[in-house]
């Protein structure tokens, strides 16, 4: 149990004067370090509460050092319904950690901070999408995975970039199909399916504006011996992956990857030189995965602020507390879980650590 004492420090089996240093503030949570006595208390309080500690790809370093597993989301997602732990701590952004709820709705999961939203999740609401299906009654909806809970709910088929062709390949050619919210994502599958029947909402990830053309025809030009990584799982590179589509930068020199298949071509790479179009936070596990290859950003500016939100400050609290604890009725985490499902009936969701 944790009590506060006067000076209003956490103490107890959970508390610790660690968790006396912990600020909340507009950005976030602040005032620890992520140094090697926070990672030991962290461990200790994932064990006092049976928890697994997962981490997305694109978070802080020292977060990833410290989680029992790092991947994407839908692969963290299934490593959280089959752990044998009763508590997921989801170190992500609020959409992944309800999929990993609605995959696992008898278990307690729990986000270090609940504001960490994602502007491609929240480019399309369940009422915006309601009032859409109203205009086409007989169309099928595709969602991509980064959408919130209740819009998956109003989904037919959710789909990750790895299998999006294969999902809207799947749907009969004369049934319209409404592609949500990635509009970057939606453009590479009508190119791709050749399908004209195929509507697109206009959202998009305000990370990816860090990934243009321009900058990545330039990059690819000043290193002309280099590979291109893309790797498409979150929002923020879907434009490159539409770009490389559409000649941007050599098609020879571009491999669009899976973070399973990214990690095992840094392995596998003859370059020196790898050019990786995603969120910088990928960086770290390539580097780690391949230390003698060069391994740079097309953008270094390229970083999800709603990810760095999950601080070492943040988790801590979050093992201290119990919190913030992540609900999804269960009405609606019964059907988005039959819009998952029939992804994964359809095709490879991609991903992997
Ligand atoms: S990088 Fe973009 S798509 Fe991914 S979580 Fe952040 S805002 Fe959302």
């Amino acid at each position: 149990m944790t009590v506060l004492d006067r000076t209003g420090a956490r103490t107890g089996a959970y508390g610790s004067v660690l968790a006396s240093r912990i600020a909340d503030g507009p950005g976030g949570y602040t005032g620890v370090v992520g140094d090697g006595q926070w990672a030991a208390e962290i461990r200790r309080l994932a064990d006092l509460r049976n928890a697994t500690v997962l981490a997305h790809n694109y978070q802080l370093p020292e977060i990833q050092d410290v989680a029992d597993h790092v991947g994407d989301s839908l692969a963290l997602s299934r490593i959280a319904a089959e752990a044998p732990e009763d508590t997921i701590v989801f170190c992500g952004v609020h959409f992944m950690a309800e999929t990993a709820k609605i995959l696992s709705p008898q278990k307690s999961v729990l986000i270090p901070d609940q504001r960490a939203g994602c502007s491609l999740a929240d480019s399309i609401t369940a009422d915006e999408l309601r009032a859409w299906k109203d205009e086409f009654p007989d169309a099928v909806v595709v969602s991509y995975v980064n959408t919130t809970a209740a819009v998956k709910a109003l989904t037919d088929i959710c789909c990750t970039s790895s299998n999006a062709v294969e999902v809207v390949a799947s749907i009969p050619e004369d049934r319209t199909v409404l592609f949500c919210p990635d509009q970057f994502l939606g453009a590479h599958v009508r190119r791709v399916t050749g399908r004209q029947n195929l509507h697109i909402w206009a959202g998009e990830c305000h990370v990816h504006a860090g990934i243009n053309g321009d900058e990545l025809a330039d990059q690819a030009r000043s290193h002309p011996d280099a590979e291109l990584f893309v790797h498409p799982e979150c929002g923020c590179a879907t434009s490159a992956l539409y770009l490389a589509g559409e000649g941007a930068v050599p098609e020879e020199r571009v491999k669009i990857l899976s973070t399973g298949g990214m990690l095992d071509a840094a392995r596998e790479t003859k370059a020196r030189q790898v050019l990786v179009a995603t969120e910088v936070g990928m960086l770290h596990q390539l580097r780690r995965a391949a230390p003698d290859v060069d391994f740079l950003a097309v953008n270094d500016r390229a970083s999800c602020t709603y990810m760095k939100m999950i601080t070492p400050a943040a988790l801590l609290r979050c093992l201290v507390e119990g919190a913030d604890e992540v609900h999804v009725d269960l009405e609606t985490a019964k059907l988005a879980q039959r819009s998952v499902q029939r992804m994964i009936e359809i095709g490879q969701p991609g991903g992997g650590e």
